[in-house]
Formats: C-alpha cells, sequence, structure tokens
C-alpha cells in the first residue's frame, strides 16, 4: 500500500509539473509568435488612393517618411480598425503633396510609435496568461481531485466525500466468496435481512444496530466481506477509506463526513461501509499542543451524524479495523458501533476453505490434498492463503506446466512462510554442515519430547527471508490450548538448534537469534501473561497493546517486579536449554547420522526423517 500511495503522489507532483510547463510554453509562444505579429499588424498598408482620401476628409494626425514609404497616423477621434495605431503606403511622385497635407493640418513627424496599443499588449501580455493559468490550475484540480477520490464527480467535489457508490455488479463479491467465518456471516446476513425485509423486524419492535465493526488481523476479509454485503444487499453501497477523510485542508474531513451521510440519507436504504476507521476514529487525548484538530473534527462529526440519522430508514454502517483497541471509546457505545463481529485468523477447516475458493480460480491436478496444504499453512490469513494459491500456479508455469500440483502448492507455502529458495546462495561447505546439525538440532529435541508437533520437513537450502535453513514442525489437527508442558517443550525446540551447534562444534553461531526470540517470547508469556510460573502465579504482569497487529506489549508492573520477571524468563529458557542439549547428548549417533544424511539431500521430509530416528 505504501509504495502504491508513493507512486500516486508522484503521479500528482509530475501532472503538476507536466501542466505548468505547459503554461509556461503556452506564454512563451504567445510572447515570441503573437506579440510581433500583433506588432506588425498595428501597421495596416494602404493604396495612396485611401491615403488622400484620408487627407481630404481631414483625417490624418501626423506623417513620417520612411524611405521608400510614408507612414502616417489617423487623428484620435477617427474610428479606427480594432489593434491598428498606423497606416502606411507606397510613396507617389507628388508634387503638390505637402501644400495640401499644410492644408489638411497634418503634422510632419520624425518617427511615428508603431507599437500595438497599450490595451492590447495588456491583454496578450497580462490577461491572457493569468487566465490561461486559472483554467489550467482549475482543471488541474479536478483531475487531481479525480484521482485522490478514484472517483466521484468531477464538478466541484472540494469537501465533498468521494465516497464510491457500489452497485452489486460493482463488487461483484458475494457471501460465496467469504470461506469461512461463518459466524461473521451469520451477522452481516441479518443486517442484509433486515435491509429487504424491514417490515419484519418493525412488526415486532426490533431495530437492528446501527453500525457493526469487523475486528481482526490484517487480511482476514473484512473488507471482502463488506464487499460481499454489498454484493448481496441490493441497496447502494457507499465505500470509503478512513485514510480518505484525512484531507490536506483543515475542516474537510468533517465536511466529508456531512456529505457522505447526507448521500446516504437520501438513498436510504442502504450500507455506508468506512475501512479502516481507525485512521479517524483513534482516541481522542485531551494533551498535546494542537493536538490533532483535524482528526478530532472529522470524528466528532462522525459521531454526530451517527446519531442523528434515524435507525429505523435503513441506513446501516459498517466499518473494519485491525486495531479495536485504539478506536475513541464513544464510537463503541450503544447507539453507534454497538455490534462488533471478531473476523479472526481462519482456523485449519477455515483455511482448508479458503484454499478451496481460490483454488477454483487456477486449473488443478484432481490429486490435489488441501487438508495437508492447510495444516502446513498454520497461521496464515486470507490473503496469504490467496497468496499461496497464487505462488503454486506461478511455479507451475515457471515449471512449464499447466496444471497446479501438491508440490507447487507445498512449496508455495514455503515460498510464503520463508521467502523463495536461493540456489545460488553461496554457503560453504562448513557453514552448511553447522546449518545441518543446527537444523536437525531443532528436530531431534522436538521428536524427543512428548506432546510436540510432528516434524514435517527440514531443509537448508537458503532462502531469500535470510533464512539458511528451517524445520517445519505440523500439528496433525488444529490446536487452541497450549498447556505448560508443550510451552516449555517449544522453548526446548526453539533452543535445540544452538544446543546442537554447541555440542558438536564447541563454538556458537549468529543463526540462532530468531529462535532465541522466540523462545524468549514464549518465557515471557508464560510469565507475565498465562500465569505459568510458580513465583507470580496469575497476576498479569504485561497487557498486550494491539492484539492483532505483531501483539507488542507493554509491562504493568513495578520496576522491582519486572526485574524478577526478567530473572523467571532468563531461567525457563535456561533450564530447557539444558534439557535439549541432555536430549542431543542421548542421541549423539542419531544426531550425527541425521545431520549427514541432511547435508547429502538438503531437503528431507518428516517420514524420512523418523525412519532414520526409529532405524536400530
Ligand atoms: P482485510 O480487509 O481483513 O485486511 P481483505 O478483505 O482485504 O482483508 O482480504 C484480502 C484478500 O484475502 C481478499 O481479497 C481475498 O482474496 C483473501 N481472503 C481473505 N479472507 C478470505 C476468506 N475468508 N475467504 C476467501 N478469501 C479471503
Ligand atoms: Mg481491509
Ligand atoms: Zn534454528
Amino acid at each position: 500500500m505504501g509504495v502504491k500511495d508513493n507512486n500516486t503522489n508522484k503521479n500528482h507532483r509530475k501532472s503538476f509539473f507536466y501542466y505548468y510547463g505547459i503554461v509556461l510554453l503556452v506564454v512563451f509562444l504567445l510572447n515570441t509568435f503573437l506579440v510581433p505579429q500583433m506588432m506588425e499588424r498595428s501597421v495596416r498598408e494602404v493604396s495612396y488612393d485611401q491615403f488622400l482620401h484620408f487627407v481630404e476628409a481631414k483625417q490624418v494626425g501626423m506623417v513620417y517618411q520612411d524611405g521608400e514609404s510614408l507612414m502616417f497616423t489617423l487623428k484620435e477621434d477617427v474610428e479606427k480598425e480594432w489593434g491598428v495605431t498606423a497606416y502606411k503606403t507606397g510613396l507617389w511622385p507628388d508634387a503638390n503633396l505637402t501644400d495640401r497635407l499644410l492644408d489638411a493640418g497634418v503634422v510632419f513627424s520624425q518617427e511615428i510609435v508603431t507599437q500595438p496599443s497599450l490595451l492590447s499588449t495588456i491583454f496578450v501580455q497580462w490577461i491572457m496568461p493569468i487566465v490561461l493559468f486559472v483554467v489550467i490550475g482549475q482543471l488541474l484540480g479536478r483531475t487531481l481531485q479525480k484521482k485522490m477520490g478514484s472517483m466521484g464527480n468531477p464538478a466541484m467535489t472540494f469537501g465533498k466525500s468521494n465516497a464510491k457508490i457500489y452497485a452489486e455488479t460493482e463488487t461483484g463479491k458475494t457471501f460465496s466468496d467469504v470461506a469461512g467465518q461463518e459466524e461473521a456471516k451469520e451477522a452481516l446476513k441479518e443486517i442484509v435481512d433486515f435491509l429487504h425485509n424491514p417490515q419484519k423486524y418493525a412488526e415486532i419492535g426490533a431495530t437492528l444496530p446501527k453500525g457493526a465493526l469487523l475486528v481482526g488481523p490484517p487480511g482476514t476479509g473484512k473488507t471482502l466481506l463488506a464487499k460481499a454485503v454489498a454484493g448481496e444487499a441490493h441497496v447502494p453501497f457507499f465505500s470509503i477509506s478512513g485514510s480518505e477523510f484525512v484531507e490536506m485542508f483543515v475542516g474537510m474531513g468533517a465536511a466529508k463526513v456531512r456529505d457522505l451521510f447526507k448521500q446516504a440519507n437520501e438513498k436510504a436504504p442502504c450500507i455506508v461501509f468506512i475501512d479502516e476507521i481507525d485512521t479517524i476514529g483513534k482516541k481522542r487525548d485531551g494533551g498535546g499542543i494542537g493536538g490533532n484538530d483535524e482528526r478530532e473534527q472529522t470524528l466528532n462529526q462522525l459521531l454526530t451524524e451517527m446519531d442523528g440519522f434515524d435507525g429505523k430508514k435503513g441506513v446501516v454502517i459498517l466499518a473494519a479495523t485491525n486495531r479495536p483497541e485504539s478506536l475513541d471509546q464513544a464510537l463503541l457505545r450503544p447507539g453507534r458501533f454497538d455490534r462488533r463481529i471478531p473476523v479472526e485468523l481462519p482456523d485449519l477447516k477455515g483455511r482448508e476453505a479458503i484454499l478451496r475458493v481460490h483454488g477454483k480460480d487456477v486449473k488443478l491436478e484432481s490429486s490435489v490434498d488441501f487438508n495437508s496444504v492447510a495444516r502446513a499453512a498454520s497461521g496464515a490469513s486470507g490473503a496469504e492463503l490467496a497468496n499461496i494459491v497464487n505462488e503454486a500456479a506461478l511455479r507451475a508455469v515457471r515449471m512449464g506446466r499447466s496444471v497446479v500440483n501438491q508440490s507447487d502448492l507445498e512449496e508455495s507455502v514455503e515460498v510464503v512462510v520463508a521467502g523463495y529458495q536461493r540456489k545460488d546462495a553461496s554457503v560453504s561447505k562448513n557453514e552448511k554442515r553447522i546449518v545441518a546439525y543446527h537444523e536437525i538440532g531443532h528436530a531431534l529435541v522436538a521428536a524427543c519430547q512428548s506432546n510436540s508437533a510432528p516434524v514435517h520437513k527440514i531443509t537448508i537450502i537458503p532462502r531469500t527471508s535470510g533464512a539458511l535453513g528451517y524445520t517445519m514442525q505440523v500439528e496433525a489437527g488444529e490446536r487452541f490450548l497450549m498447556s505448560k508442558e508443550e510451552a516449555l517443550n517449544k522453548i526446548a525446540t526453539f533452543t535445540g538448534g544452538r544446543a546442537a551447534e554447541e555440542f558438536m562444534f564447541q563454538s556458537i553461531t549468529t543463526g540462532a537469534a530468531n529462535d532465541i526470540e522466540q523462545a524468549t517470547k514464549i518465557a515471557r508469556a508464560m510469565v507475565t501473561r498465562y500465569g505459568m510460573s510458580d513465583q507470580f502465579g496469575m497476576v498479569a504482569l504485561e497487557t498486550v497493546n494491539n492484539q492483532y497487529l505483531g501483539g507488542d506489549t507493554s509491562m504493568v508492573c513495578a520496576p522491582e517486579t519486572a526485574k524478577a520477571v526478567d530473572d523467571e524468563v532468563i531461567a525457563i529458557v535456561k533450564a530447557q536449554y539444558e534439557k535439549a542439549m541432555g536430549i542431543l547428548k542421548a542421541h549423539a549417533a542419531k544426531l550425527n547420522e541425521l545431520s549427514e544424511y541432511l547435508l547429502e539431500r538438503e531437503t528431507i521430509t518428516g517420514e524420512e526423517f523418523m525412519e532414520i530416528l526409529q532405524r536400530e
């Protein structure tokens, strides 16, 4: 997204320069061509006959001999052609001319200024460029607006919302495009039903919530769900992203909100969808000099509008966010977004269903087993699963096949999880050996503990993500709870890589950085959030700041307690490291055998691994 935004910005700036370049060019052309032409035009050539006629009529003001020709002007009060200031005629051998001119009261001059009239000069050199600038400025403004709003009418829409009116055909999405997320769909179907049969609800005296808030991690299909609602509801659908309210000019955001709701009221029954509502709906904080007045104004306007309209009229407001905890409390109180629809990461069944939905778009070999792909892609969001299917199709093309097979899907899970293979990476023989022992260390520790997910695959092919190898564990089914024992086993498995390095080579490498981070994270959560330490028991020592985005935490305890927590975390990880080391020492022969085997093959499956491990 960020990249895209940058691009449009650049485009705007480009077109800005582009337009002003044109204006400058036009002004330049005017000055180089039109102005001299006007100078020329300002001298009008007439016949000698006509000249005499002017003289007779006593209309000539001044004369001046310019070589072979005669220049003259007409008197002020004589009507002249527009733009003409002087006349010119050929000189005839006329002896009486001087007398005649004197008779007619003509002034003999040294020179006649043949400049265009002041008025026309002003017009060409000043007024025209200004008019041009204004016209082009307006055009530019409109295209900018159009680009910013990506739609919206090009008329004077400054401050008007660029909410797009979606007809059903335009989103082209229905609930069948959304796999899994059954609860969310259920809740939204009720809203659609309300818009179709309001009398059913009115009869019994029920009012539907004015607004529903879709919350969940990125890529879980919140925007997709809203589009599906639009496709199913057969009512006008206004969709706007929160960031579109954040405007260049103060007060524009609020104006947009006002306009959006005005449009919606006119079109009722209809749906208004505000995507990424956190951009405007953030908590208002009293402090801060200046604060963010613009955003607060916009939010206030939104709150006012939501209170203002009649719930029975059939305007339903949907909004989506992945940081609900940052939303202003006022938005969440009853009468506004009082219904909250969680859109969580898909479970195993959901992942399989999403893979199937996206699998429809590509040619698949009939033997493809989505269930095993879904199991390998544990923790993936809907967007990532869609990406996995697409990567698989790309891989099939790369391999010169016309259908996608199982290996394409499995490899693309790894691509999405760990990045592409880097076949060209020159990892020295010695380093490869270390990586092999490191990975087998993980796998061996995992396999020798009960309650660990089975090893699915081990590889030492480097990835573009920077990983030199990895061990993939896949749970047989879906897990929702983690016992203390499992948590400890996980930590032990993470430390197994480093333990193997130390055990075999008596030296350690930087390769374990990620393992260390993961192990620490689990250990810390055990102590501060899961109540799994004897010392602290069931006390929350940390709160999660944003449950859907990374989930970083902040300590909520005294500094002394924080130190004790650190000590506890260190002790947990240390103990698990010792346990892992013990397992490896007890299976030293297998560690060697498996590592050499992996070094030779580069990638081995879980079955191969287990077969060697269980061999006598
Ligand atoms: P969000 O708005 O929650 O961040 P999106 O709705 O933009 O996520 O989802 C991005 C893409 O991921 C969708 O366009 C769709 O291709 C895919 N996707 C996500 N969730 C699902 C789902 N439940 N079923 C099918 N496709 C999904
Ligand atoms: Mg979205
Ligand atoms: Zn590791």
